[in-house]
């Protein structure tokens, strides 16, 4: 079947395409210590997000990663003022072991908050093999929710090494290779083969030509899902390089919305 490239016309013309919604499976929201985030609020994310067409964001507050007082509580409070076009990641330090027991306790009294798992690794220097995630990866893998891992080429905490361990003991729960192994894109590639719930996703893929083309060419679309690591960088540069990187109309589909729905299950 010869690719066609219609959405790219639609996009650049109207910057929005209604019959092609945007799922960002990878964003963040809030401060953090050291530099300036731009449009940090779950308001301000909520109006670039409808102005973009963006339908839905999944997020991880950073204060669910870097701020174990807070925690958790800062995604409810976003997704509750914003339910639209807001989701969270149940954020997972493993250096505070008595919150991850409180926070899987209390997981499903937030069904409208929590879509699965999110792991930063190397934020908390403990590989994802560590038994310290093992709750969350029972409840994600009995459940079928997606964890999203940040990923990065053969790091010890969070590269291609320690996710095929953690990718032979779950097979449920779908794998979300934040950033794709960055660098290591052969591993990543034979991960998605060798494991059918495993995906790569593809914020900083982008800063490398060519490397979504090959993604596509030896894995098809079906197991790439978009994100953009919000707010700290656009969608309007990682749409555009999705639709830019000459993959066919059919694959931008895949990627922008239809694998983000089946894996949250709408
Ligand atoms: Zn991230």
């Amino acid at each position: 079947m010869k690719k066609t490239q219609h959405l790219r016309t639609a996009f650049f013309s109207r910057r929005r395409v209604p019959d092609c919604p945007v799922y960002d499976l990878h964003g963040h929201m809030g401060p953090v210590y050291g530099l300036h985030i731009n449009r940090e609020s779950a308001a301000q994310a909520d109006a670039v997000l409808k102005r973009n067409g963006v339908r839905l964001l999944v997020f991880c507050h950073h204060a669910a990663l870097l701020c174990p007082d807070i925690g958790n509580a800062a995604n409810i409070v976003a997704v509750r003022a914003f339910p639209e076009r807001l989701r969270a990641y149940c954020g997972i330090n493993p250096n505070y072991p008595d919150q991850i027991e409180k926070d899987l306790t209390s997981f499903d009294r937030y069904p409208d908050v929590y879509v699965g798992f999110k792991f930063h690794a190397s934020f908390h220097a403990i590989p994802i093999t560590d038994a310290r995630y093992e709750p969350a990866w029972a409840l994600a893998d009995e459940r079928g929710l997606p964890i999203l891992l940040h990923t990065w080429g053969n790091d010890p905490q969070c590269g291609y090494t320690v996710i095929r361990q953690v990718a032979e003991r779950y097979h449920r729960a779908p794998i979300l290779l934040g950033h794709s192994c960055h660098g290591a894109w052969d591993e990543a590639i034979r991960l998605v083969k060798d494991f059918p719930n495993v995906y790569l996703e593809l914020c900083a893929v982008m800063d490398e030509r060519g490397i979504l083309e090959r993604f596509v060419e030896e894995l098809g679309s079906t197991r790439i899902v978009f994100g953009t690591d919000y707010p700290w960088f656009s969608h309007h540069y990682y749409i555009g390089a999705v639709l830019g990187s000459g993959i066919g109309d059919e694959d931008c589909r895949n990627i922008f919305y239809r694998n983000a729905k089946r894996i949250l299950g709408k």
